[in-house]
């Protein structure tokens, strides 16, 4: 491990974790909070919510970290994720862990955000009751989709699906009883206002995810609130599905840009989610209109004051037609470089078109320092793991050799972002190369289909035709097994 960050981390210990010390992610209406994506969660009430970030199992992980230990695994999650495990089995086997990859990259957000270390840190390193600087919210699951990796515990689409068919709670389908206590929920909503007037000011990262934040009555709170007490080192964070009429999204976009203009916040990092392009992503993520987001997203595109991210969804449904995404962001983000490379060689906007060979050549060169790389659009992902039929895992060698190769050859690496994300993909197309397949779990998807084409009046042979012949062979090959 490269260790230049002990330039900028006061903490001397091996095992010591900047999310550990400086993130918060919060469960507004479950009651839980977490230190990061990778690690169980807490439970916290309004009575001791001034305390989400410094509940005592925290305390205790922070201690065993500072004395170059590994917070005790005491609960497991159910995909047998507990303590820290994440990150140590990953050190263990001498891989790079999220632990690693965010101190390494602390630095880099220094440059940026003087107040990314917490306060208390500062004063003493040994400090393990901390003021979080990374907060991330998601408040309720108010969302105006159903995508099929999804369920009512983000969705209300869901829930009001589960209801009209009379799912029952056998697994998959249930319905969330913590969503139902309303006067628990706006109790907690009221007390995390009141912590970020007293406390807004020492975070650097808020964010906003769903449900969807465009949808949820929330989502004008938190704008209300940074405007009425900002915070001009903030880095606002949506995560969104871009189900949004787009005239109504130009007017937030615009509000957005106006807070950033009048020192309200500082920079505004949008993360729009989707997983592949054309009728199978409109299967996938049921809701949603492809042309809207495709409308929304260009909007945003050229607009560099922007952070930009896509965020994907990799499942076995998905990874056809990933390629053509993944094209797509990469035209969008030409056009964004030729733009930002234009406004910087003080090009204006109604010559743009008159320039656009040299700045298409500039682009691809990439060796001009007016080309800034830093305002690339990112891609980042995750695979499914739960609902378990999604995991393109269980299919196998084969199914998607080419079509993985030419994800990660489409990947852009420019950026050190784009380089750990473009591994990351290789090690997704490897994982799967690596994985039995597992004929029961590829039947339990076409169970599942089945079932969402009866409730949605899809038919997935049409999107999917080389699901017919995946399952027809999985099925022998249960037969084979005596099964
Ligand atoms: S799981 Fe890893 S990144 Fe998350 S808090 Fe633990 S050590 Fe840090």
């Amino acid at each position: 491990m490269n260790d230049e960050y002990k330039k900028f981390w006061p903490i001397k210990s091996d095992t010591s974790c900047y999310l550990k010390w400086s993130w918060s992610t919060i469960y507004l209406n479950r009651g839980t909070t977490a230190s990061c994506h990778r690690t169980v969660h807490n439970h916290f009430t309004a009575e001791n919510f001034d305390d989400f970030h410094n509940l005592p199992k925290k305390l205790d992980d922070r201690r065993r970290m500072l004395a170059g230990g590994w917070p005790e695994e005491s609960e497991t999650t159910k995909w047998g994720i507990n303590g820290c495990t994440y990150c140590k089995h990953i050190e263990d086997q001498g891989g790079v862990s999220d632990r690693i990859v965010q101190l390494q990259n602390l630095g880099g957000v220094l440059q940026n955000h003087d107040n990314a270390i917490p306060p208390e840190l500062l004063s003493n390193p040994d400090a393990v009751e901390i003021t979080p600087t990374i907060v991330e919210v998601y408040f309720n699951n108010v969302c105006n989709m159903a995508c099929l990796y999804c369920g009512p515990h983000f969705s209300t689409m869901w829930e009001e699906e589960n209801r009209r068919f009379n799912a029952q709670e056998d697994g998959i389908l249930v319905n969330p009883s913590w969503e139902r206590d309303r006067e628990r929920y706006y109790a907690m909503r009221d007390k995390l206002f009141v912590w970020l007037r007293e406390h807004g000011h020492k975070i650097w990262n808020f964010g906003m995810l769903g449900g969807e934040p465009f949808f949820q009555e929330e989502f004008d709170m938190v704008l209300d609130h940074w405007e009425n007490y900002p915070n001009p080192n903030l880095m606002l964070t949506i995560v969104t599905n871009l189900k949004i009429e787009h005239r109504r999204f130009v007017k937030y976009i615009d509000r957005l840009k106006l807070m950033v203009e009048t020192g309200k916040i500082k920079t505004l990092n949008i993360s729009a989610s989707l997983d592949c392009w054309g009728p199978q992503a409109e299967y996938l993520r049921w809701g949603l209109k492809l042309s809207e987001w495709e409308k929304n997203f260009a909007y945003m595109a050229p607009q560099e004051w922007i952070i930009l991210n896509v965020n994907l969804t990799i499942t076995p449904l998905s990874i056809k037609t990933l390629p053509e995404l993944i094209e797509k962001i990469n035209a969008w983000d030409h056009d964004r470089l030729m733009r930002i490379t234009a406004k910087n060689l003080k090009i204006p906007p109604e010559k743009f078109q008159d320039f656009q060979d040299k700045l298409l050549q500039l682009v691809e060169e990439k060796t001009d320092p007016r080309v800034d790389v830093n305002k690339h659009i990112c891609i980042s992902f995750m695979h499914v793991l739960d609902p378990t039929q999604m995991n393109p895992l269980w299919f196998g060698p084969g199914v998607f050799t080419e079509d993985m190769q030419r994800v990660v050859e489409l990947m852009p690496g420019f950026t050190e972002f784009q380089r750990s994300f473009k591994t990351y993909m290789q090690g997704i197309a490897i994982s799967i190369e690596n994985t039995t397949r597992d004929p029961k779990k590829i039947l339990m998807l076409e169970t599942y289909m089945n079932e969402m084409d009866r409730r949605r009046g899809t038919k997935w042979s049409d999107l999917f035709p080389w699901l017919v012949d995946q399952f027809a062979q999985a099925r022998t090959e249960l037969g084979e097994l005596g099964e």
